[in-house]
């Protein structure tokens, strides 16, 4: 399998947002834990049973689980050039077994301090026919879709303060590891979506891609 790239930062940091340019710019798919784990409860699968009480109360589900889950998605045809992972991995023991199947070559950080992820989570809303993000304040959604949004359900104050702790304790490690082997770009995500945009298109112009 081709190189792939990593979206990493924190809940709410605009990795979903971004990654559509993302995926625009190098052709990768989008391949989003957050978004599978969410399809297979929705789906009611025996992996979406055991995944849904750790997700609805803000807890990282275990490795076994989420690696099941992307070996599974990684035999698809369309992940033989490269993906774009999003919230994955999650945990040193995740990054882990991921390098021993797939070579990254580049970890793309958005970083946000934890008070503006509050308000982000709390805000967020999605489409659920076109898979869109938005947000009551920060990107509006069109008047005539308005009513069909829907809010996740772990998104709420309760739940943001298990997500930010996890992300500190078991994941934020991690940032240090990619780090480590010079393969980690930090990008200032406490901007406009427009100029994150703009970063991340400047940093795909630098690296040549
Ligand atoms: P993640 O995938 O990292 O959890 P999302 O992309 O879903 O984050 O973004 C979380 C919420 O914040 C969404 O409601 C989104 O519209 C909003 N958002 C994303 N990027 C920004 C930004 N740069 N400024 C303000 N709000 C943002
Ligand atoms: P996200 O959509 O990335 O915000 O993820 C929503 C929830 O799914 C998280 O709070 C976790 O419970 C679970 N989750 C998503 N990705 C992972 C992962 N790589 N490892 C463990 N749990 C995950």
């Amino acid at each position: 399998m081709a190189e792939s790239i990593i979206l990493f930062g924190p809940p709410g940091a605009g990795k979903g947002t971004q990654a559509v340019i993302i995926s625009e710019i190098t052709g990768m798919p989008q391949i989003s834990t957050g978004d599978m784990l969410r399809n297979s409860v929705k789906n009611n699968t025996e992996l979406g049973k055991k995944a849904k009480s750790f997700m609805e109360s803000g807890l990282l589900v275990p490795d076994d689980i989420i690696i099941e889950l992307i070996s599974e998605r990684l035999k698809e045809d369309d992940a033989t050039n490269g993906v774009l992972f999003d919230g994955f991995p999650r945990t040193i023991n995740q990054a882990v077994i991921l390098s021993s199947i797939v070579d990254i070559s580049s970890v793309i950080c958005i970083e946000v301090p934890d008070k503006e992820i509050v308000k982000r989570i709390v805000g967020r809303r999605m489409d659920p026919e076109t898979g869109e993000i938005y947000h009551l304040t920060f990107r509006p959604a069109p008047n005539e879709i308005k009513d069909r949004l829907i809010q996740r359900k772990d998104d709420n104050e309760v739940a943001v303060i298990n997500r930010l702790n996890s992300y500190h304790e078991q994941t934020s490690p991690l940032s240090e590891w990619y780090e480590s082997k010079g393969i980690l770009t930090r990008i200032d995500g406490n901007q406009s979506i427009n100029n994150v945009e703009l970063e991340i298109k400047k940093l795909f112009k630098i690296n040549g891609d």
